[in-house]
């Protein structure tokens, strides 16, 4: 059976992602870092449909506990699908960001997509794909979290880096930019500024985390075997670079 590892695959965009792929097909092997509890009842979802499933504890600033996830006995039989999806949004004033904040929010957007890629290279199959979940704000900046665009950024250019290096060896790399998509991450947004956000996007709805799911879905698939290191924007037309 070909298995996905999703990292932060336990709640939101990345619950929806994980979903998805075991409708595919895949066993998923998800990661969380603090909600242990949404993680399993994925988990459980996804055992009850009758694919194989199971949510391993990994934050992955800490290299120990990347290291670790390493280790586990589906990594070591090779993943076919590597979807790095875990991110942090703060929403911190451009001008009001310091040096340890920037750092933190690289360390978990940038840094720790590296540090999950470099701790499963070896255990990659031969055709792997491996996804990569950017944001909009990533190509368009943002005033309320010049960190988090700086780390998407860095993300989109690094996979388009790797996407050359591995499409050689028929590995595949691309990367989904969301716009707004419903969840924690909007959460905290009043009534008003939620219908803001929908005026704003030319197809009159915030995005959903099956929008994403499904696009994730494609790009791992044989349906888009010619496809790599591209970006994909998956935002109702709301930025059109
Ligand atoms: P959520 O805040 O709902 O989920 C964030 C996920 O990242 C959680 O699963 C969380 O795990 C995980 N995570 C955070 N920090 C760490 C860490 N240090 N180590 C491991 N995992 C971590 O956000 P979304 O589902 O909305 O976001 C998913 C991705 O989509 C992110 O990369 C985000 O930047 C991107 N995105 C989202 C948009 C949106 O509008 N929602 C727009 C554009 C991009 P846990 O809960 O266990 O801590």
């Amino acid at each position: 059976m070909r298995t996905a590892l999703i990292t932060g695959g336990g709640r939101g965009i990345g619950a929806a992602i994980s979903k998805k792929l075991a409708k595919d097909g895949y066993r998923i092997l998800l990661t969380y870092c603090n909600s242990s509890k949404p993680a399993e009842m994925v988990v459980d979802e996804i055992r009850d449909s009758g694919i194989d499933a199971v949510a391993v504890n990994c934050d992955v600033t800490d290299p120990r506990e990347v290291a670790l996830l390493a280790t586990h006995p589906w990594v070591s039989e090779k993943i076919d699908a590597l979807v790095l999806n875990h991110g942090r949004y703060d929403r911190i004033d451009a001008k009001d960001l310091d040096i340890e904040h920037l750092r933190r929010t690289m360390s978990t957007n940038f840094d720790g997509a590296f540090l999950i890629w470099d701790s499963v290279k070896n255990h990659l199959t031969d055709s792997a794909r491996i996804c990569v979940i950017g944001s909009q704000l990533g190509t368009r900046g943002s005033t309320h979290g010049a960190d988090y665009s700086a780390s998407k950024a860095a993300l989109e250019v690094w996979a388009k880096s790797l996407a050359m290096k591995l499409g050689p060896e028929g590995k595949r790399v691309n990367i989904v930019a969301p716009g707004f998509v419903d969840t924690d991450i909007l959460a905290g947004d009043s009534d008003e500024k939620r219908a803001i956000r929908i005026e704003e996007v030319p197809l009159k709805r915030i995005g959903t985390p099956e929008d994403i799911a499904h696009t994730v879905s494609f790009l791992l698939s044989e349906k888009s075997a010619y496809i790599t290191g591209v970006v994909v924007n998956v935002n109702g037309g709301l930025y059109l670079p």
